[in-house]
């Protein structure tokens, strides 16, 4: 996260094109919805437009896509015909989850795009492309749905571009004569990054961060197990959430008290219920969990069920750690976990 000193440093940096800053930051342009890299030679926005990143994947979560004049996902002056033919292409269709056969269209080789992008951009095509697609479903829910609403209330029956990239994950709109329930999504900024909350009235259904890997997948398993649609909106188990996030990240909660709705097997639902039950500053090991558990060798079972928590921070999954005290797997990936750790064992003091 950037403090208001980073901002006016890289506004600054910004103002000046100064190209030191190159890779220390994006920006993003809240008035046209592109990026650009610090030595853009486009007209500079006003601050109150800017949106910084410290990675080009943030930005295109946060919904901006890239900047045609600075070409913030290449190299300067280095990308290829290949990699600019399929960066039109999801510009093109962003709600498209490319198959290898799309590549084939293209007369693209796959394993060629593959090397390309990750040297190029430090990310694979397919994680572009997927970052730009919720980014754009995100953008629904970090502006609090107005459209939605307004095609909700009309049964969303008539087809549009933003429709299909949002629905595409959150859910197409319910029949009419279907019975379904209505969840509701928000975007929140926390100190480790933007998460997605997805909640009713009465229990709080997924807190995860917007990059995590298989969130997509994730959403579209509760939709289908809850009957559910997704529309973007607030909720007070939200208010109540986000609450408890500011506490817990100034160090002044030890205990979530916004009721939770765990969407599993039995088991799995053991697992999670026994998490909530380690202390804050403490971790346990796959097999210590199976051991409490009363299933010692269940620990594969028990780390399954561990990576299937859909509510991050809340389900402490990040206190279960490697019996010879490596940090393990994370979702919201390792960083996290390692700041996530530290931060409950000064708590704990
Ligand atoms: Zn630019």
């Amino acid at each position: 996260m950037f403090t208001k000193n980073h901002i006016k440093e890289y506004y600054k940096a910004l103002l000046e094109k100064n190209s030191i800053y190159e890779g220390a930051f994006f920006v993003g342009v809240k008035t046209t919805g592109v990026f650009c890299r610090p030595t853009c030679p486009a007209r500079k926005p006003k601050l109150e437009n800017c949106e910084f990143f410290e990675t080009a994947q943030e930005a295109l979560l946060a919904s901006y896509r890239p900047c045609k004049r600075c070409r913030p996902l290449s190299n300067p002056n280095q990308v290829s015909k290949t990699i600019q033919t399929l960066i039109d292409a999801v510009e093109e269709n962003p709600e498209k989850r490319w198959k290898d056969y799309d590549f084939k269209k293209l007369s693209v080789d796959i394993s060629t795009v593959r090397r390309q992008f990750k040297k190029r951009f430090g990310m694979t095509f397919v994680a572009y492309a997927r970052a730009r697609r919720m980014g754009i479903a995100m953008k629904q829910i970090r502006d609090g749905g107005t459209i939605i609403d307004a095609q909700l209330s009309t049964g969303y029956e008539s087809g549009s571009g933003f429709r299909d990239a949002f629905s595409r994950i959150m859910g197409t709109a319910p029949s009419k004569k279907g019975q379904y329930n209505v969840l509701k999504a928000a975007w929140l900024d926390t100190p480790l990054g933007p998460m997605i909350a997805i909640s009713n009235e009465e229990a709080l259904y997924l807190l995860e961060f917007v990059d995590r890997r298989g969130l997509e997948r994730e959403i579209e398993r509760l939709r289908k197990r809850t009957n559910s649609v997704i529309i973007p909106g607030q909720t007070s188990t939200i208010s109540s959430i986000v609450k408890e996030l500011k506490l817990y990240f100034e160090g002044k909660l030890n205990q979530f008290k916004t009721p939770l709705f765990l969407l599993g097997s039995s088991f799995q639902k053991s697992v999670w219920e026994e998490l909530i039950k380690i202390p804050m500053g403490e971790t346990r090991s796959y097999s210590e969990l199976a051991n409490i558990m009363g299933r010692p060798t269940a620990f594969r079972a028990a780390a399954n069920a561990n990576g299937m928590n859909q509510l991050a921070i809340i389900i402490p999954c990040h206190r279960i750690i490697n019996a010879n005290g490596e940090l393990g797997g994370y979702g919201g990936g390792l960083i996290r976990k390692q700041w996530l750790i530290n931060h409950e064992k000064k708590l704990s003091k």
